[in-house]
């Protein structure tokens, strides 16, 4: 069944001009773009989308981190999308990263690490609606 999910493309890759890189290989791998914007979080918007990471002594730092510049952030859709998603970027830690993903190729530390991607269908739908209304998505579901 098709599914959702939402990544964003962090600070580092946009300001190092990695933004056409990453969708090209997004696209190749058969992902297909729903929705895509440019956006400069607020901290207090940052802060709002990481909730689930309170309670974690990386918070403040990721709020700092992605409030500090421009990112994009895309819808995209596929089969089993999240998984698959998941796995086309590689590792949290681009140092373990496997070989041929994003976050090996444009990543530069844990934080730092190319791409955010919604880790269940659940929290996809949640995070897809941070950003985008269902007529910005055009197609209906
Ligand atoms: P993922 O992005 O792979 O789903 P998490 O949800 O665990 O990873 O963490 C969210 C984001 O917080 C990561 O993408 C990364 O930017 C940052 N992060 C995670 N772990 C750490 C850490 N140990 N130190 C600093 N930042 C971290
Ligand atoms: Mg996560």
């Amino acid at each position: 069944m098709k599914e959702r999910t939402l990544t964003i493309i962090k600070p580092e890759c946009v300001s190092q001009k990695h933004i056409g890189d990453i969708i090209q290989r997004i696209e190749k791998a058969g992902f297909e773009i729903l929705g895509i914007r440019m956006v400069h979080l607020s901290p207090e918007e940052a802060k709002q989308f990481y909730l689930v990471h309170k309670e974690r002594p990386f918070y403040g730092d990721l709020v700092n981190y992605m409030s500090s510049g421009k990112v994009v952030v895309v819808v995209l859709e596929k089969e089993n999308c999240v998984e698959a998603f998941r796995k086309f970027i590689g590792s949290t830690n681009p140092e373990e990263a496997e070989p041929g993903t994003i976050r090996k190729d444009f990543g530069t530390n844990i934080q730092n690490n190319c791409v955010h991607a919604s880790d269940s269908p659940e929290n996809a739908r949640t995070e897809i609606s941070f950003f985008f209304s269902q007529r910005d998505l055009i197609l209906n579901q």
